[in-house]
């Protein structure tokens, strides 16, 4: 098959009704599916049923330090759940905080503590008249929810094969003192599943900001989300990185196990140097008397330790891995060569992302929802829902079965194809 851009006219104008009457045939079929999110499949969540097993009322109810997990107290976590924490993220347990349900709720919390208090004895973010934060996109959309929420102005850092642009990044942090902040996501990223490389993460540790406030939010949520465990994805630890350059302070960093048992109901952590910890236990203290250490033990005592997370984890790859590879195999089939897209072959996470023409992501997610398929509006990747080219669109192949997958993907390809001829035919 010719480039798209190779067509003539005639051959286009032919190829655009023949896709037209496919496309009204498949509507026919009154599909109603939803590739939105990245949510965990049912048999994704059945693989933790036996969480809620390990506890009854004849258990024991103390932690390793004896503290009963029934009562007030441990603030900062059971000492068994920090270690687990602190084994996913490669870090040690006393620069770890176990929070609630959501990592995302430590991230808002932790940008509000900046707005209102400041870190570290900094002024509040708030006391400034103008503050930003960098944005690498296209990524994570409720990361620029909650800078969006709180006024602070996003940039959007380009993101290259290997990470964020570090050259915009380095000439922003190390110049600008109202730059306040960065949201990253190191590994298998969301949506296009980049792994920092090392000499991203080295130059991350050796930023020189110039706002003593200035911090990178690691957020680690597909830490250990591999799709292929035998395949060797390495992320350089960002902590033994800022040790060397002495930028301990510079980092939080954030994970869950929301994708590894139960989403929104499992639990989350924080870790950080040993002051940016201090003062986080300072402002918990008053926020909250605790939070649910019976999920903490619940947890530790179902996976025991980070080689029962690790195993655990290819239980889920096992379920994922067909279900991207369904999706990659019908683009493959469909679409390679054409000239109308590209995307992202990834080794872990949640995503793929798809790089449709110049001008054609929105048309694609609404030709798609015309016929019954929902997919992440076109636009939510990036900072404002702001995608200036029109071209990113995450898909999420998690949560549909494999056969409403491959429907899915069909589809999908469909629509590409159709809205790029109309495109090249000036019709939108
Ligand atoms: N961070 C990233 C990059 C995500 O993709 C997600 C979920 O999609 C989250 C955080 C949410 O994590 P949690 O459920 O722990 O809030």
């Amino acid at each position: 098959m010719k480039k798209y851009q190779e067509l003539t006219k005639e051959e286009l104008t032919e190829l655009r009704d023949e896709l037209n009457k496919e496309f009204e045939d498949t509507k026919k079929k009154g599909l109603s599916l939803d590739m939105s999110r990245g949510k965990p499949s049912p048999d994704q969540l059945d693989l933790s049923m036996g969480l809620l097993e390990v506890l009854n009322k004849d258990s024991d109810m103390h932690t390793e330090d004896g503290m009963d997990v029934r009562n007030y107290g441990g603030l900062e976590g059971i000492p068994e759940a920090r270690k687990l924490m602190a084994d996913i993220m490669g870090v040690k347990p006393e620069n770890v905080i176990v929070g609630g349900n959501a990592s995302l709720n430590i991230m808002y919390d932790t940008v509000s503590r900046g707005m209102m208090f400041g870190f570290l004895g900094n002024k509040p973010w708030k006391d400034y008249d103008n503050i930003k934060f960098l944005c690498p996109a296209p990524g994570y959309d409720r990361h620029f929810a909650i800078t969006e929420l709180f006024g602070i102005e996003m940039i959007t850092v380009p993101m290259k094969e290997d990470g964020p642009d570090m050259d915009v990044v380095e000439k922003y942090v190390n110049n600008d003192e109202t730059v306040k902040g960065i949201w990253c996501v190191p590994k298998y990223s969301n949506p296009q599943g980049v792994v920092y490389s090392d000499e991203v993460v080295k130059r991350f540790a050796a930023l020189k900001p110039v706002a003593p406030d200035f911090r990178i939010f690691w957020d680690n949520a597909y830490a250990i989300h591999d799709l292929y465990p035998d395949k060797n994805v390495e992320l350089l630890n960002i902590f033994e990185e800022c040790k060397k350059t002495g930028n301990e302070d510079l980092v939080f960093e954030l994970c869950s196990t929301s994708k590894v048992t139960f989403a929104g109901a499992g639990i989350s952590a924080v870790a950080a140097s040993e002051r940016n910890i201090a003062e986080m236990l300072k402002y918990l203290t008053i926020q909250t008397i605790g939070f649910d250490k019976t999920n903490q033990l619940r947890h530790v005592k179902y996976f025991k330790d980070i080689d029962g997370v690790h195993e655990h984890m290819k239980k889920h790859a096992d379920i994922l891995r067909p279900k991207f590879e369904v999706v990659l195999k019908i683009f493959d089939e469909e679409l390679e060569g054409l000239g109308i897209g590209t995307w992202t072959k990834p080794l872990g996470g949640y995503f793929i992302s798809f790089e449709a023409m110049e001008g054609c992501a929105k048309e694609i997610v609404k030709k798609c929802a015309d016929a019954g398929v929902k997919l992440t509006g076109a636009g939510a990747t990036f900072p404002y829902k702001k995608d200036e080219k029109d071209t990113n669109i995450r898909i999420a192949p998690s949560y549909p079965s494999a056969e409403e997958i491959a429907t899915t993907a069909k589809l999908f390809a469909l629509c590409v194809k159709l809205v790029s001829v109309e495109k090249l035919l000036g019709e939108i």
